[in-house]
């Protein structure tokens, strides 16, 4: 019988890694080698020699609470002792049926019925798929989807498409359908309303008037972009365009697997915007960061136009694990986890932390753009065009603040914390200090050239 062997010599399990191990968005030729992590606690994370790290990135923003949090954990070994998995087609069980009320009773009415799957991608994939047939269940074939200029959906083809002007795609562009972009007026700190904001609403309005009869649905992640580099946008802007939107009865999605579950401060970045998308997509922090799970929210006009007598107006679409038993549990945990650890309250704790940081960050002259929306906190490094002096700077500072016990992730040059919600203010503040330090460091490096920066 193969065991498990946890105990794996540290070369010998980055040998087998090089050979068997497909990394995403890994470049695997210049990689430097990956971290051999062993276990999480908290917001740490330890490495095969024992080494600690602050997890600086929540682990690509799925963590809530903490790693290896033991309410969580234990909430999923009951579950996998008494119902593991079963299709959901013809069954049910009462964790998915919980969880959807949950989650119902969270999200701004009156999105009401909840479509089960299996990450971020497969989340957005649903809700494209449930606006294109709520047409054409109608007898109506529209064609066109607006998308934000810059914006990340996922990884699947139709997640893909939504994102297609982001320019990730290159490899696979001439396969993407055709989704046209709303110019995306972000702004920072200090940047208030701008000129922007009024061109791209007037670039909506003219384009409404022209092709909103044949829009499918407008598709955004409210307030934040993230793989785009953590772009904000104002509440009262994106109000704006989704009441544009919404008027000519054209379903909004709101892509929320990045922002949900606090991360911008209101339980769900759609409160702040002030209104309610007609389909909400919802991964990452789902299940507090335990297990792969997404799911898609509609409103019930959307729900209703896929009743019918005629089983072709279903929507036909599921995953083997869609509702698996073990996620459900782990999101309900996390769930109850935000009332027993009061985390809407810690996040606003966090969030003053970041606010007084990134002040004092933001004299650092190679600091630009300094943002924040919640707790996720972000600038950009500032990059000389002519010299390349900076280019890959993003890639050298991650490689660099490793080496001090914190993960960071930059995205090109943008620099950004998002951290779990357990964090302890002493570990920010210095994981900031790191920052600051290697931001030093950097300026003395000038004219040092690197090559490839980090994706994602
Ligand atoms: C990460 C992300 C996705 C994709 O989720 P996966 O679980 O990685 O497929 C989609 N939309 C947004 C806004 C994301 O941040």
């Amino acid at each position: 019988m193969t065991r498990l062997k946890t105990a794996i010599p540290k070369s010998e399990l980055l040998a087998q890694d090089h050979q068997h191990c497909w990394h995403p968005f890994t470049q695997a030729q210049t990689a430097a080698p990956p971290i051999p992590m062993v276990r999480g606690e908290r917001e740490f994370l330890f490495d095969a020699d024992g080494k600690r790290y602050f997890d600086g990135v929540s682990s690509w923003w799925v963590n809530l609470h903490g790693h290896a949090h033991p309410v969580i954990a234990e909430a999923i070994a009951q579950q996998a002792r008494t119902l593991e998995q079963v299709m959901f087609a013809g069954i049910t069980h009462a964790p998915a049926v919980q969880l959807a009320q949950a989650l119902v009773q969270r999200a701004p009415a009156p999105l009401q019925h909840v479509f089960y799957t299996d990450n971020g991608s497969t989340a957005v994939e649903v809700a494209l798929k449930m606006a294109a047939q709520y047409w054409r269940n109608q007898g109506q074939l529209r064609q066109r989807f607006l998308a934000f200029e810059g914006a990340y959906h996922g990884d699947t083809f139709g997640a893909m498409a939504a994102g297609r002007s982001s320019g990730f795609y290159t490899p696979f562009e001439d396969w993407l359908f055709a989704v046209d972009s709303l110019p995306y007026p972000h702004t920072w700190q200090g940047h208030g309303p701008s000129a922007d904001e009024a061109e791209s609403l007037a670039w909506l309005d003219q384009y409404l008037l022209e092709h909103g009869s044949e829009l499918v649905a407008f598709i955004a992640e409210p307030l934040v972009q993230g793989a785009a580099g953590m772009r904000m946008v104002r509440p009262a802007y994106l109000r704006a365009v989704v009441e544009r939107v919404q008027a000519q009865g054209i379903p909004v999605i709101f892509d929320e697997v990045m922002t949900g579950f606090g991360r911008t401060g209101t339980f769900f970045a759609s409160e702040q915007v002030g209104v309610a998308p007609d389909l909400l997509c919802l991964s990452k922090g789902l299940t507090g960061g335990f297990l792969p799970m997404g799911a898609t929210l509609a409103q019930p006009h959307i729900y209703q136009a896929f009743l019918s007598d005629d089983v072709g107006k279903a929507l036909l679409h599921g995953h083997s694990y869609t509702a698996n038993p073990l996620g459900c549990a782990a999101a309900l945990a996390s769930l109850q986890l935000f009332e027993e650890e009061q985390t809407l309250a810690r996040i606003q704790a966090q969030a003053a932390v970041h606010t007084e940081q990134l002040a004092r960050l933001a004299q650092h002259p190679r600091v630009q753009r300094v943002r924040q929306s919640g707790t996720i906190a972000a600038f950009d490094l500032q990059v000389n065009e002519q010299n390349q002096y900076g280019a890959g700077a993003g890639t050298w500072l991650r490689e660099r603040a490793a080496q001090q016990g914190v993960l960071l992730r930059p995205l090109g040059n943008c620099i950004y914390f998002i951290a779990p919600y357990c964090t302890a203010n002493e570990t920010l503040i210095q994981a900031y200090q790191v920052v600051s330090t290697l931001l030093d460091e950097l300026a003395e490096r000038q004219g040092e050239s690197r090559i490839a920066s980090d994706f994602f």
